[in-house]
């Protein structure tokens, strides 16, 4: 592995930005950026401006983070010509568990890729506390299609990768893992320092958690928690990591009498010699029950459902069901489901424009000090328990299909979650309150308007009061998006780039 420490700094009438690369053992990276309001103790960038840089790498643009929000936007900018420098903190895994579609539950916990998130659902002196959920790495694999893109000789547009690579802070340094199950912090890189030049700007695409994570470590944030940890603030923007948004999603889960046929001789191991569907996918070249990622029904209601008089709100409770044994993402679920599924069968509610409103901070100014996540479910006045009584509600109505359906019903033997003998409201309720999960974290470096404090973005994707500098991932929604958000993800990226390359198309005439 190499490692490597990035500083970058703005050179505004230049419009050139410079980073400078440590090459160490993972790749570690932080940049500088400058204010539109710079602050006077910084060192200014005609202060800085690093000597013999003509023989250092050059970039157009570097996108840190190639998620669903980074690749595709590093690709387009790279089809388009330009040169693009996409620094991810992962490498790329290339085993079973990242090849066999219905391996994705393994690929989460797999420790080549995981990064186990811990999450408090509940603010403390809530009555139900659960403080350790787990929130599991993404899996979007948008650097595969990025591969088809890449350099080519002859084109004018490059795009450069550097996997295993942190991108720590813009400007100072850092490292990654912020995981609770990381133990150990790195020594100080200072000494070993490369420079890369960066001509337009910095994309952050690190995702809900660490975009907000990143600013929040470069000054950019609400100055009275970066000063709480001793960073000094650069530009005051109090919505860095507020307004973490989620769907709720719980899960119902039914055992059948008899096993799934198709999941005959499954175990879902590595060895084919152990795992006959294993050796068969291999053989055939795919073509079993493996390479499917999820065999799911899908129905919606909306909020005031069916007998209601009044015109119907748009769907916001999405049920779907599948042949696993599913009970949301905790610690553990992989081997559970791959224990289990055999006769199982799993209907998840997932309400999708749920109140909450969550946090992200920082707990330490190193960059590998654990993450505070809060989602503060079910906490506004009006509207919190309101939730819950959406997912009761949506529970009952799963509940009565399953029992009630000639397809299905005959072929279950019993519920096994929550369980038949949790029948009262305030039973139920409880079962969601212990048991609720959400997979679509999002929010955290909110779009909004001029005259909007909490507004992180402006509608370009562009930090306010930053230059060159942008984000564009999960965190940058204002509210969370519909049922599923990797879609919407791809739009907004796809839509970051139409705009960067029109800035930089109009800079050019
Ligand atoms: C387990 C799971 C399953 C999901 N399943 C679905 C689904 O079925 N359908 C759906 O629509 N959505 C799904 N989602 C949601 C969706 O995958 C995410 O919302 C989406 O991937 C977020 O995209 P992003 O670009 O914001 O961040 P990410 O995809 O998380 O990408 C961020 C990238 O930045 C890198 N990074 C982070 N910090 C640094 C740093 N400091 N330096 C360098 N690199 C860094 C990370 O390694 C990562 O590759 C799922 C989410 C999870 C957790």
């Amino acid at each position: 592995m190499t490692r490597l420490r990035l500083k970058l700094f703005s050179f505004l009438s230049l419009s050139l930005l410079t980073l400078q690369l440590v090459s160490l053992d993972s790749l570690l990276v932080s940049a500088r950026v400058a204010s539109t309001n710079p602050n006077p103790n910084l060192p200014q960038c005609s202060d800085i401006r690093p000597q013999g840089l003509q023989d250092r790498p050059q970039y157009d643009y570097v996108v840190v983070g190639s998620g669903a929000g980074g690749g595709p936007l590093a690709s387009r900018l790279a089809e388009e010509g330009f040169s693009v420098l996409v620094f991810d903190a992962g490498h790329d895994v290339n085993n079973l568990n990242t090849t066999i579609p219905l391996y994705f539950a393994r690929a989460s916990d797999d420790p080549q890729l995981d990064l186990n998130y811990t999450v408090s659902e509940y603010p403390e002196g809530f009555r139900f506390q659960k403080n350790d959920a787990w929130y599991p790495r993404a899996l979007e694999d948008s650097i595969s299609d990025l591969e088809g893109t890449s350099s080519e000789e002859g084109r004018e547009g490059r795009l450069v990768f550097a996997l295993d690579t942190v991108w720590r802070r813009i400007r100072i340094w850092g490292a990654l893992p912020v995981a609770s199950n990381f133990d150990g912090k790195e020594e100080s890189l200072e000494d070993r320092v490369e420079r890369v030049l960066v001509r337009k700007e910095v994309i952050v695409s690190a995702g809900v958690f660490q975009s907000p994570q990143l600013l929040m470590l470069s000054g950019i944030g609400n100055s009275s928690h970066l000063e709480e940890h001793a960073i000094e603030p650069v530009v005051h923007l109090p919505g860095v990591g507020n307004n973490l948004q989620d769907h709720d999603e719980i899960a119902m889960i039914f055992q059948t009498k008899g096993n799934f046929s198709f999941f005959n001789g499954c175990t879902f191991l590595s060895d084919p010699e152990e795992d006959p569907c294993l050796e068969y996918w291999k053989e055939s070249g795919g073509k079993n029950v493996y390479s499917f990622s999820a065999l799911d029904v899908i129905t919606s209601t909306s909020p005031r459902g069916e007998d209601s008089s009044e015109a119907p709100s748009p769907p916001d409770i999405l049920s779907y069901f599948g042949p696993f044994y599913f009970p949301g993402f905790v610690r553990g679920y992989p081997q559970l489901l791959a224990n289990k599924s055999h006769n199982s069968i799993t209907a998840i509610a997932l309400k999708a424009h749920p109140s909450s409103l969550g946090t992200v901070r920082l707990s330490g100014s190193h960059p590998q000090d654990i993450l505070q996540i809060h989602k503060n479910r079910f906490q506004d006045a009006d509207r919190g328990y309101q939730d819950v009584v959406d997912l009761r509600e949506a529970l009952k109505r799963i509940r009565k299909l399953i029992r009630g359906s000639v397809l299905i019903g005959p072929y279950v033997e019993k519920e096994i979650a929550p369980g038949e003998d949790v029948e009262s409201d305030e039973e139920i309720e409880e079962y969601i309150y212990r048991n609720v999960f959400g997979h679509h974290a999002c929010c955290t470096n909110a779009i909004g308007p001029d005259d909007d404090d909490n507004a992180v973005l402006d509608g370009n994707f562009k930090v306010r009061g930053v230059n060159n500098l942008r984000v564009v991932d999960a965190s940058s929604w204002p509210n969370v998006p519909g049922f599923f958000i990797t879609t919407p993800i791809y739009m907004i990226s796809e839509k970051a780039a139409d705009v960067i390359i029109d800035e930089a198309r109009r800079s050019q005439l």
